[in-house]
Formats: structure tokens, C-alpha cells, sequence
């Protein structure tokens, strides 16, 4: 009788975990394919994120199809471009309006590390002022760097649990989790 009722337990909490396991797959294939890209295109890197947006190279393949102008309606936040000092509390303040979950994409060297501008006026790199998830270098990426980029940031999301903590605007304790392409 004793072992019959621990067998139940047991069944009960594994039940419980599979389904629990089956959800996350679920909710991190759903959002895999359905990234609402936020672009924050400040400089040159613009144009070649607009290569990536046409038809030649589609993004809309990999489920990033529609950008969105309101934070609040993305969950990709795209930086593309040199991002000065007077421009850094704009750019947490957009961070800061999007919802959980929500990942940052470092697009070009200038995102990534302040590129050739190592200046008074420049960022030395977005992840001093909010977290990142993917660094993609080069001064433009090419545009198969920006999908690779984006296929590890897809491989990335899978990877987490669909209850995922919410960010802060510190870098601090995310650098196990972000991607250097
Ligand atoms: S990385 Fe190069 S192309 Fe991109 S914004 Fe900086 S200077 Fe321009």
C-alpha cells in the first residue's frame, strides 16, 4: 500500500515535469520564429540593415519579419549604429519601455565596442549602459553575418526557460548568457 501511494507521488510529479518541460519547448519554438524587432538605427549600419530587411537577404524567413516603432509592442531591440553619450538615456529609456522577454542584438563594431570612434562623445560598446544577448562585429556586418547573428540568438531563446527573469539595466551577472558571433 505504502509503495502503491509513493508510485503515485511519483507519477503525479513526474507527469508534472513533463508537461512542464513540453510547455517551455512550446512557448520558446513560438517565440523563436515571431521576434518584433525594435531598430534603433543611428548611423552606416543602417544601410546594410535594410539589405537585410529586403528580399535578397529576407529576415522574414527566420520569423523577424515586422519592425515595430513602439518599444512597447517589440521584443528585439536592434542597435545598429555609433551610439553617442548625448544618445545613451534615450536608448535604456527605449530598453526600459520594451516587455519582458526581450533580448538586444549589438549590430556593427561601432554597438559592439565604439568601433573606430574611440572617443570623449562615443559608447565604448552598448552592453556599459544595458544587457546584451548578441554581439555581431564587422564595420558593416555582412548581411550573413546579421542572419547568423540571428539564428544563434534564435538558438539561444530555445535554450531558455519560458519564465525568464526580468533584466535590469546593468550588464552585470549576463555575461554567461550573451553570444559573440
Ligand atoms: S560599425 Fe562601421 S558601418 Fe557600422 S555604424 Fe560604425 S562606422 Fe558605420
Amino acid at each position: 500500500m505504502g509503495v502503491k501511494g509513493e508510485d503515485a507521488e511519483a507519477t503525479a510529479a513526474l507527469s508534472d515535469s513533463v508537461i512542464i518541460t513540453q510547455l517551455d519547448k512550446i512557448v520558446s519554438w513560438g517565440r523563436k520564429y515571431s521576434f518584433f524587432l525594435y531598430p534603433f538605427i543611428t548611423a552606416c549600419c543602417g544601410m546594410e540593415f535594410m539589405s537585410v530587411a529586403g528580399p535578397r537577404y529576407d529576415i522574414d524567413r527566420f520569423g523577424a519579419a515586422l519592425p515595430r516603432f513602439s518599444p512597447r509592442q517589440a521584443d528585439l531591440m536592434m542597435v545598429v549604429g555609433t551610439i553617442s553619450h548625448k544618445q545613451a538615456p534615450i536608448l535604456v529609456k527605449v530598453y526600459n519601455q520594451m516587455t519582458e522577454p526581450k533580448w538586444v542584438y549589438a549590430y556593427g563594431a561601432c554597438t559592439v565596442s565604439g568601433g573606430m570612434y574611440d572617443n570623449y562623445a562615443t559608447v565604448q560598446g552598448i552592453d556599459t549602459l544595458i544587457p546584451v544577448d548578441i554581439y555581431v562585429p564587422g564595420c558593416p556586418p555582412r548581411p550573413e553575418m546579421v542572419l547568423d547573428g540571428l539564428i544563434k540568438l534564435q538558438e539561444k531563446v530555445v535554450r531558455e526557460r519560458h519564465v525568464k527573469e526580468t533584466k535590469g539595466v546593468s550588464p552585470v551577472g549576463e555575461a554567461d548568457d550573451r553570444i559573440v558571433t
